[in-house]
């Protein structure tokens, strides 16, 4: 009998027939493990992306497979290539239209910082306009990386609390980027 764990069971207590565990534990697992990315691919970087989803490195291992080109049916923003400033706007508008929860990732350079960009008409980082989960270094980072982020996102999915979108530091955050 094979004994590898597809998926790591949440913490709790079990015993012969039973297992007891926390909603936030729960909700969590299933949340991390049907992550639906919505990438928003401008230059280079999406290519990796390509990359990734594609048989060798195959994104669907992660449960990600079902990528969604509509704000409205995604949880994580993929961010990948050079935003001008004249994209600002529209990269706002998906994020905005996403529904909570929702998880951002900055692959690459260029979304991370800029990038080699460093002119009047690049935007130095997406987190100058909506708030950034993970940040994914490299120009361009390898499908390893992305697949990487990936994964530091479903540790924070499987970690966060049902009632963090609701607390006061998330409100605050949302606050200071003035997402209504
Ligand atoms: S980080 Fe590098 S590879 Fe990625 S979009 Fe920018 S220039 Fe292209």
């Amino acid at each position: 009998m094979s004994t590898v764990k597809i998926v790591e069971a949440p913490e709790g207590i079990g015993g012969q027939g039973f297992f007891a565990t926390s909603l936030d534990s729960v909700v969590g697992l299933a949340r991390k493990n049907s992550i639906w990315p919505l990438p928003f691919a401008t230059s280079c970087c999406g290519i990796e992306f390509m990359s990734t989803m594609s048989s060798h490195y195959d994104l669907a291992r992660f449960g990600s497979e079902r990528l969604s080109f509509t704000p409205r049916q995604a949880d994580l923003l993929m961010v990948m290539g050079t935003i001008a400033k004249k994209m600002g706007p529209v990269l706002r508008q998906v994020y905005e239209q996403m529904a909570e929860p929702k998880w951002v990732i900055a692959v690459g350079a260029c979304a991370s910082s800029g990038g080699i960009f460093d002119t009047y008409s690049v935007l130095q980082g997406i987190d100058r306009i909506i708030p950034v989960d993970v940040y994914v270094p490299g120009c361009p980072p390898r499908p390893e990386q992305i697949i990487e982020g990936v994964m530091r996102i479903q540790d924070l999915i499987g970690k966060e609390s049902l009632r963090r979108r609701n607390s006061e530091d998330y409100k605050k955050l949302l606050e200071e980027y003035m997402v209504k």
